[in-house]
């Protein structure tokens, strides 16, 4: 198994609506925020290549928004979603599975594109692109809550081209690789685990966007369940300390990845670590 991650680009928006009921003097403290209250998160993709298969989680948000669109999202900095995957050696064409946790545009707007006639294509011709059922029914239904989050530019082609496969359950996606489904944050999130050299990495994805979500009050006012993601979280925080899960943050500007540990106000997270520096740890 080998396994890369790169970030695609990073953007900002405000502080607070990624901390809830956190007082700001709490969360400014360990994730510093800008004049205007805005704070940088980015946006990493995993690829996990393993017998044969090449699995891509999430793909930014692609280039097919206007400049107003774009605007509010400050996008800066990162390596791109093609001349990431390039970076680490695979082209459009090598990858067989789009894995999105879930269909906001931050995480799922780089598989379409739109060509110079203005059709919306694939990015990845031959993957496959896996949602969960019970978001893909919540994507396409929005509530007025969440309904500027999903892009039917964004979604619609996956369906219309016949890339589109709905996972119905949990499990296991192929060997080495389980999927699990969180619904405090929207509907049907995936969250996967993927088990390398004896370690369990989660890409934990909206569950946890950054190092500092680990205590449980911290949750974001985006989640449409906050009282089920506390308990998500504490279940989910138990078995990865028990079981020694090394943790990967798509969204922390700061820390590629975490370990857990146990201290007297509860499972915290180590010091971050960029991801090279894992693969060395797991050499
Ligand atoms: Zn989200």
């Amino acid at each position: 198994m080998k396994l890369s991650l790169f970030n695609i680009s990073n953007f900002k928006i405000d502080g607070g609506a990624m901390f809830g009921v956190v007082p700001k003097v709490l969360w400014n403290r360990v994730y510093p925020s800008d004049e205007n209250n805005l704070i940088p998160l980015s946006l990493k993709s995993l690829v996990v290549e393993v017998n044969g298969r090449v699995v891509l989680f999430d793909n930014g948000i692609g280039n097919k928004q206007d400049d107003k669109f774009m605007s509010h999202v400050y996008a800066f900095g990162g390596e791109g979603l093609i001349e990431g995957l390039a970076q680490r050696g695979y082209k459009p064409t090598d990858i067989t599975d789009v894995v999105l946790t879930h269909l906001h545009y931050d995480h799922c707007g780089g598989g379409v594109y739109r060509d110079s006639e203005g059709n919306l294509k694939l990015t990845f011709p031959i993957a496959r692109y896996h949602v969960s059922r019970a978001q893909w029914d919540w994507a396409i239904n929005p509530n007025p809550r969440e309904s500027d989050a999903y892009l039917p530019e964004n979604l619609l082609p996956m369906r219309d081209l016949g890339a589109l496969n709905l996972i119905e359950a949990e499990g296991e996606f192929i060997p080495g690789i389980e999927l699990r489904f969180f619904n405090g944050h929207t509907r049907g999130q995936i969250i996967p685990i993927i088990s390398y050299r004896g370690r369990k990495l989660v890409f934990v994805a909206d569950l946890f966007p950054f190092r500092s979500h680990i205590p449980l009050p911290w949750i974001m006012s985006y989640d449409v369940e906050p009282l089920k993601t506390l308990k998500e979280k504490e279940t989910f925080l138990k078995e990865s300390y028990e079981g020694g899960y090394i943790y990967i943050y798509q969204h922390d500007y700061f820390a590629d990845c975490s370990e857990l540990q146990l201290t007297p106000k509860g499972i915290r997270a180590t010091d971050g670590f960029t991801f090279d520096e894992l693969m060395k740890k797991l050499k």
